[in-house]
C-alpha cells in the first residue's frame, strides 16, 4: 500500500462524509459571518512514521511527555507504521475566529463536531487496513487511552511531528504545510507501509519566533519561552461552560503568520 493510497481513500472519505457539513448551522457566540452550510475541513496532509523510530522513546522523557508514553507496539504487538493526518480547517472557519478573545462560532463546531470527525476518519482509515489484512487501531479511542496531569498516554502532535507533518509552535500546536489551524489524527498499524521523511532537524523549525500568537491568547498563557497550558486550560474550561456541549479557543492559530502556511522566518 502507497502513501498516495493513503492519501486517496481519505479524500474520499471527507468528500463522502456528512460530519464535514453542518448544514444549518446556529449562531452560537458571535454572529455567522456567512450564510449556509458550514463546511469544517480541506483535504488531509497525510505522514507515515517508522513504529522503530528511536523517537518514539523519547517521548518517554519526563520533559517530552513523560514515562507513561506508550510506544506503537503497546498498541499494536508487532506495529511497523504509524498513520497519522492533519485535517485543516477551512478559510470560513479559519477567518471568523480571526476576532478577538471571543471564540468563533464557526470554530466551536469545528473543534466540537469536527473532533468527532476526526475520530471517525480516523476508525474509517484503521478499519481500511483491517479489511487488507492487516491489524490497526485508533489509539485515542483505545479503552487504554488516558491523559495525566493534562499529558495523554499517546501525543498525536508529537506522531505528527514523527510523521514529517510539521513542526510544534511557540503555542504548542503543530506547524503543517497547511498552517497549524486544523485537526490531528493518528492510527497505529502493523502494515510495512512507506515511510515519510521528516524535513526538519527541530522541534520549533516551522516557527517564525514572530510572537504573534503573544497578544492573540486571552488567556495570556503565551510568552517568548512557550505556553503554560495551565491558565490555557482554565480558558478553555470557560469557553465550554459558555458553550456546553462545545468549547475551543484557537486564537493563537488564527490571525498569525502560521494560520495556513509555514511562515517565512525573520
Ligand atoms: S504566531 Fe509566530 S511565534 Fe506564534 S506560533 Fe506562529 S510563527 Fe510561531
Ligand atoms: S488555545 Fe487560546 S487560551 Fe490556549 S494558548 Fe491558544 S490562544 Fe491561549
Amino acid at each position: 500500500m502507497r502513501l498516495m493510497d493513503l492519501q486517496v481513500e481519505l479524500e474520499r472519505w471527507l468528500m463522502h462524509a456528512g460530519p464535514n457539513r453542518i448544514a444549518q448551522p446556529e449562531a452560537l457566540a458571535t454572529p455567522l459571518t456567512a450564510p449556509g452550510p458550514l463546511d469544517l475541513f480541506e483535504a488531509p496532509l497525510v505522514g507515515v512514521a517508522s513504529a522503530a523510530d528511536p523517537l518514539w522513546g523519547r517521548l518517554r522523557a519526563p520533559d517530552v511527555v513523560g514515562p507513561h508514553h506508550l510506544p506503537p507496539d503497546a498498541w499494536v504487538p508487532g506495529a511497523r507504521s504509524v498513520v497519522a493526518f492533519f485535517l485543516p480547517f477551512t478559510a470560513r472557519v479559519r477567518e471568523a475566529n480571526r476576532v478577538p478573545t471571543e471564540t468563533a462560532t464557526e470554530w466551536l463546531y469545528g473543534r466540537y463536531e469536527g473532533g468527532f470527525l476526526v475520530e471517525a476518519m480516523a476508525e474509517a482509515l484503521a478499519a481500511h487496513l483491517r479489511a487488507s489484512g492487516w491489524r490497526a487501531l485508533v489509539p485515542v479511542t483505545d479503552p487504554r487511552y488516558a491523559v495525566q496531569a493534562m499529558r495523554a498516554n499517546w501525543s498525536e502532535r508529537h506522531a505528527a511531528y514523527i510523521a514529517g507533518l510539521g513542526t510544534f509552535s511557540l503555542s504548542r500546536s503543530l506547524i503543517t504545510r497547511a498552517g497549524s489551524a486544523g485537526r490531528i489524527g493518528s492510527v497505529v498499524t502493523d502494515a510495512p507501509l512507506p515511510h515519510t521523511p521528516r524535513l526538519y532537524e527541530t522541534l520549533d523549525a516551522y516557527c517564525g519566533r514572530c510572537g504573534a500568537c503573544i497578544p492573540r491568547c486571552p488567556a495570556a498563557a503565551i510568552t517568548e519561552a512557550g505556553k503554560e497550558h495551565g491558565p490555557c486550560k482554565v480558558w478553555q474550561d470557560g469557553t465550554l461552560a459558555r458553550h456546553q456541549p462545545r468549547y475551543g479557543c484557537g486564537k493563537c492559530q488564527t490571525r498569525t503568520p502560521c494560520e495556513h502556511r509555514i511562515p517565512v522566518r525573520r
